[in-house]
């Protein structure tokens, strides 16, 4: 509960918050990054469609249009040196009519106008040459080459693994309460949480659906969120090869639509819907949503089996009343600076938009900061191994260095005791945080077979009681009470 005292404090570890503090930790400077979450990556950044957007989905001019491309080049540039899976797969935006056709045209001319490269119409026939599951009912599709698929979780991890192994502290299940401003409330010295002060000359609102909220406590009304939930049903991996690329129908006014896609780990997803709600963190599904979903994307690929669905989930938009990002300097208080409103396509921005919003620090805060390299910076880390994927012989070299990497803990991901560890060594301490690190749990039996040996292994590795482990914090525990003896903690 003690006070801290930082250059920098970032309110949110989103993709937002992650990206940004990766882009300061380039520099010497002392950056703090809270979320109230105990697990990262929360908020729409874990419960999204993953699709690195191509970038002809914005109008010319708006902040989304600048930003998605170059977002969309950076990804492909960091995906190697931070070790995030990214899917090179493309998509396509499906027309089923004449007046499909105009839009796919509309779509082509805006994606030329943002910069995107590679984009062409083509007609049914060649897609369902490459795609053979495509509807035959879909007559023409914008290609666009550059649309990519990541593991957004890995993604999130990989930039903040990356800043925090540069110095920045990520400050989990710490919840900002109030902004605290100068006696003449002209400039910001930091924010009260539920564990104390955070003392700081600039704080960077990343708070994603609550980011309205944050800017309030600034006095900035100038946006408020809609929040609006997404609906989306995964599929087993038997049925990951029905779509090699990202399928989209003409989008709508509430947004691109139900799509079909291969997920980084080649599984399928299905969604989202649109659905403006009051709650800003009510992700649970629903039959009509999820009804929604089906029809949607049997629209676009009508083979898709529905008992091939392994899980249902649901994520929450921060919908703008602007209808576009709000990236900017307030003038008063001084120090503080928003990032919020960040719908889609606002995974595939944030690296450009943490770009920006350095350089605007850099600009308006020099004389409360200084902004100088830090030559220790190091711009790689590495994943803990995928199991799954190595060859044969990586393998055994691995099982017979730890022999936890010989023992299988998650059967349908092939996840080992020892990626488990490692990945309780790097931060994961609840069992979705386990599976967001290492998939345990994220297959076909969802955690049937896994969570109790999860449980038991963050027990041990944390040294704490089984009782005491939870699925993501809070009161969301496994174990309420023994029932018989603990096997597992050799009680008799
Ligand atoms: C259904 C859906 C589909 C989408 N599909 C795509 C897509 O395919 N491609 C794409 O580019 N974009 C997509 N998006 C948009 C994208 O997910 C978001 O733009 C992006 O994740 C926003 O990141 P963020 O960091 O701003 O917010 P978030 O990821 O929501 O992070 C905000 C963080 O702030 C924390 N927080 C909030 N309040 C407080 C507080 N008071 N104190 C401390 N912490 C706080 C939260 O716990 C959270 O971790 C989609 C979004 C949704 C919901």
């Amino acid at each position: 509960m003690s006070d801290k005292t930082f250059d920098i404090v970032i309110v949110g570890a989103g993709i937002i918050g992650a990206t940004l503090a990766r882009e300061l930790s380039a520099y010497a400077l002392r950056v703090a990054v809270i979320d109230k979450a105990s697990d990262i990556p929360s908020g729409a950044s874990r419960a999204n469609s993953a699709m690195i957007h191509a970038g002809y989905d914005d109008q010319p001019g708006t902040i989304k249009a600048d930003f998605c491309p170059i977002g969309n080049r950076l990804y492909h540039e960091l995906a190697g040196p931070l070790d995030f899976t990214l899917k090179e797969c493309g998509s396509y935006v499906c027309g089923f009519d004449d007046d499909d056709r105009k839009h796919l045209e509309k779509l082509l001319q805006q994606g030329r106008a943002n910069g995107v490269p590679g984009l062409e119409i083509v007609n049914g026939e060649a897609l369902r040459r490459r795609e053979p599951y495509a509807s035959a009912e879909i007559t023409h599709a914008l290609w666009a080459p550059t649309g990519a698929i990541v593991n957004n979780f890995e993604a999130v991890l990989a930039f903040m693994d990356n800043a925090q192994q540069n110095g920045v502290e990520l400050f989990l299940e710490t919840t900002m309460e109030e902004l605290l401003l100068s006696p003449d409330r002209g400039e910001v010295v930091g924010i009260a949480t539920n564990r104390g002060r955070f003392f700081a000359p600039v704080v960077v609102n990343a708070a994603g659906v609550n980011s309205d909220l944050i800017a309030r406590m600034a006095g900035d009304e100038s946006f408020f969120i809609r929040p609006t939930r997404g609906e989306y049903y995964i599929t087993d991996k038997h049925v990951g090869h029905l779509v090699k690329s990202f399928f989209f129908a003409c989008p709508t006014p509430k947004g691109k639509g139900i799509t079909v896609a291969p997920t980084a780990e080649n599984n399928l997803l299905l969604g989202p819907t649109s659905t403006v709600q009051a709650s800003r963190d009510d992700t649970s599904t629903t039959g009509p949503g999820l009804a929604e979903v089906i029809d949607g994307a049997r629209r676009l690929v009508p083979s898709i089996p529905l008992n091939m669905a392994i899980t249902a989930f649901s994520g929450v938009r921060a919908n703008p009343d602007t209808k576009d990002f709000i990236v900017n300097v307030l003038d008063r208080p001084t120090g503080f600076v928003n990032a919020g409103g960040i719908k889609s396509p606002g995974f595939t921005s944030a690296p450009a938009i943490a770009r920006h919003l350095v350089e605007l620090m850099e600009d308006r805060f020099s004389r409360r900061i200084s902004f100088i390299p830090d030559p220790a910076f190091v711009p790689e880390r590495k994943h803990i191994p995928r199991f799954e994927q190595l060859p044969l012989e990586e393998k055994r070299r691995l099982a017979e260095a730890d022999r936890r990497y010989a023992q299988i803990v998650c059967r349908c991901e092939m996840v080992t005791e020892g990626q488990v560890v490692e990945a309780i060594a790097r931060g994961a301490r609840t069992v979705a945080g386990v599976k967001i690190w290492t998939r345990a749990g994220a297959g076909r039996c969802q955690g049937g077979f896994c969570g109790p040996r999860v449980v038991e292994i963050l027990a041990r590795e944390l040294g704490v009681p089984c009782e005491e482990i939870t699925r993501h914090g809070g009161h969301s525990r496994y174990l309420v009470g023994k029932t018989k003896d603990y096997w597992f903690r050799g009680e008799k």
